[in-house]
């Protein structure tokens, strides 16, 4: 039984909550991917919920948790949100739900929210542990061909997301960690040797 818990609570305190942000169109999900399939850590992704329409190929569930605006903003009202925010302006809504966190984290994972600079900031102030890693561009420019050519975007929206990417840029200055995405595999390994670092 004294072995359970101390068990128990060594995984808790092995626990992590790692934030990271970035511009729209910076290569997060493409970089995740690659740090999560090489570095042999207890990473798990956070999936957020939404209340933005999916993309093609997009699953419930799996990119986001999509919900309608009403059952949203009810779970929003039920504290079930660790943050929130609405996140282009008279845009969609985007949050971190508890669930997502704590018995993972309480279970010894490594808990990679991929979230926007408000959240993640807002996620700060309530776990000041957690490891905040902002993902830089080159360039802007480099950010304007991506989000073309991911051709997703209506011309508002893509500029839209410029617009929010040059302020995320100014306040990611408050995150710990920063990695430039130039090439995949050299942020990728920058990504995995900090994150070894914390084991
Ligand atoms: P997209 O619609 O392209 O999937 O995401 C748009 C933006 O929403 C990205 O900057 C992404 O980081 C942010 N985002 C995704 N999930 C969350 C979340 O749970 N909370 C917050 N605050 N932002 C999120």
């Amino acid at each position: 039984m004294s072995n359970e818990l101390s068990e128990q609570q060594r995984l808790k305190t092995n626990g992590r909550i790692i934030v990271v942000s970035g511009p729209s169109g910076v290569g997060k999900g493409t970089l995740l991917k690659k740090v999560f399939q090489t570095a042999e850590l207890p990473l798990e992704l956070s999936v957020s919920a939404t209340t933005r329409p999916p993309r093609p190929n997009e699953r419930n569930g799996v990119e986001y948790h999509f919900l309608s605006p009403e059952e949203f903003h009810r779970r929003r009202e039920n504290g079930e949100f660790l943050e929130c925010f609405e996140v282009f302006r008279g845009g969609h809504w985007y949050g971190t739900l508890r669930s997502e966190l704590e018995s993972r984290c309480a279970a010894g994972k490594w808990v990679v929210l991929e979230i926007d600079v408000q959240g993640g900031l807002s996620v700060q102030r309530q776990y000041p542990d957690a490891v905040m890693i902002f993902i830089r561009p080159k360039n802007v420019d480099v950010l304007k061909e991506r989000l073309a050519k991911r051709g997703t975007e209506s011309q508002k929206s893509a500029e839209q997301r410029l617009q929010q990417a040059s302020r995320e840029l100014e306040l990611a200055e408050r995150y710990a960690h920063h990695i430039v995405n130039d090439d995949l595999d050299v942020a990728a390994g920058e990504l995995r040797e900090l994150l070894k670092g914390m084991e």
